[in-house]
């Protein structure tokens, strides 16, 4: 007989419910909100309806307070008679915008899901937009469409279609991908940087006049897991994926902080003087949150993507039970680490039949169902405790000093439903 430790087996080789039905999820427009934030001279110009500027506006118009950064302009059918007519109408727009606002760099013409708008050839218009205003704007294309795109999935087409323009370059270098808020960015490149790699990249920049180049000898880490396009432009450019569990919690956050020593070749005492004392903080953090949290069960409805390093957070750090995690889509190739730190046990799913998915959350009453907004308030009517998905994607999150914040974000709507409960007896 073997001496070898037995592992025990991991959701990586569980099987996997895929469905497809009606789904319950915001489009790819709503990553405008944190990409505008980011990209401090980029414009974001959505060609769509007036259900697309009505999602903006109510979404994201509230937290413009100087001049907004991103519009819509609303092609209805009598503009599409004609395709050439609507081509113009998108040159006029663009000119008006990029003569009032010298202070644009980057122009992104975002596609939308009405069929007049499918029809247009977008990527033709930014090429041509973009020969007509180089090198003052560069104007790139992606697509935002709800038929596409779930929300997070925005920023994935976003990203992959910057890749494609980025100049090449032989260095060896980290690119760090994904858009984070600044200050978990720089607690990012302070760990990097104390374990002695500075050789750093970031892709979105804040500025189009920021470096930010790709060749044969850069690796990536992705810091969101809902980068499967923009993982596989950066590998047709050359670079180099680093597979790793993603930066959430303290486990997660130092699994992928280690996987990127390993490849800069940064000793262990480099390494633990590094991240000993934010892995304690971190820690002692999540464990203040996590007594509310342990012992729980949590049932993950597909939304961000976010559901299954997220779900590895909960169950490895925190002592809660899954019993579903859902996601809109599966990258084995990106979430595999993750999965592969979840016991076998909870049922995976990948895709949505909203109504069958409902059913199977009634059955399970979990402790907490993580879903849309749109589901939300139903579930909470018959007693269910929810936590809205799309505040995970908005809040800090990632790395060390973010871990407790993360771990509160689950363990409140328990404490909320515990206080409701004492006071209704
Ligand atoms: Fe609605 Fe499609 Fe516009 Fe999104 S892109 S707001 S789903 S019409």
């Amino acid at each position: 007989m073997s001496d070898a430790p037995k592992t025990l087996p991991s959701c990586l080789d569980a099987p996997v419910l895929r469905q497809r039905g009606q789904r319950e999820v915001f489009c790819g427009l709503t990553s405008i909100i944190w990409l505008h934030r980011k990209m401090q001279d980029a414009f974001f110009l959505v060609i769509g309806s007036r259900t697309c500027a009505h999602l903006l506006q109510s979404a994201a118009g509230v937290m413009i307070f100087a001049e907004p950064r991103f519009g819509t302009a609303i092609l209805e059918e009598t503009d599409l008679a004609g395709m050439a007519d609507a081509q113009e109408e998108i040159d006029r727009q663009v000119e008006r915008l990029l003569s009032r606002r010298g202070d644009i760099r980057r122009l992104f013409l975002v596609g939308s899901c009405p069929s007049e708008v499918i029809k247009l050839d977008l990527a033709k218009a930014a090429e041509r937009l973009s020969a007509k205003f180089a090198p003052r704007v560069q104007v790139t294309n992606f697509t935002g469409s709800g038929i596409e795109t779930t929300f997070t999935e925005g920023e994935d087409t976003c990203l992959a279609a910057m890749v494609p323009a980025l100049p090449a370059t032989e260095a060896r270098q980290l690119m760090l991908v994904g858009a984070l808020p600044d200050v978990v960015q720089d607690q990012a490149l302070d760990l990097l940087a104390r374990m002695g790699v500075t050789d750093v990249t970031v892709l979105p920049s804040l500025r189009a006049d920021d470096p930010v180049a790709v060749g044969p000898n850069t690796v990536f880490a992705l810091t969101q897991p809902f980068l499967g396009g923009t993982c596989a432009a950066l590998e047709r450019r050359g670079a180099r994926h680093i597979a790793a569990p993603f930066p959430f919690g303290e486990v997660g956050t130092t699994a992928w902080l280690r996987a990127i020593a390993d490849e800069f070749g940064v000793s262990d005492a480099v390494f633990a003087a590094a991240t000993d004392a934010p892995r304690a903080r971190a820690r002692r953090a999540i464990a203040q949150a996590a007594e509310t949290l342990a012992g729980k069960s949590v049932f993950f409805f597909p939304d961000s993507q976010l559901e299954i390093p997220l779900a590895r957070f909960l169950t490895g750090e925190c002592g809660m039970t899954a019993i579903e995690i859902g996601a809109p889509y599966i990258h084995r190739q990106l979430v595999g680490p993750d999965l592969d730190l979840i016991p076998a046990g909870p049922q995976i799913s990948e895709g949505q039949d909203v109504d069958l998915q409902l059913d199977r959350a009634r059955a399970a009453r979990a402790d907490l169902t993580v879903c849309g907004l749109g589901l939300a308030n139903p579930l909470e009517a018959e007693g269910l405790a929810t936590k809205w998905a799309i505040e995970l994607v908005f809040t800090p999150v990632h790395f060390y000093e973010q871990a407790g914040d993360l771990a509160g974000l689950f363990s409140r709507p328990l404490r909320r439903r515990g206080l409701l409960k004492v006071a209704a007896e």
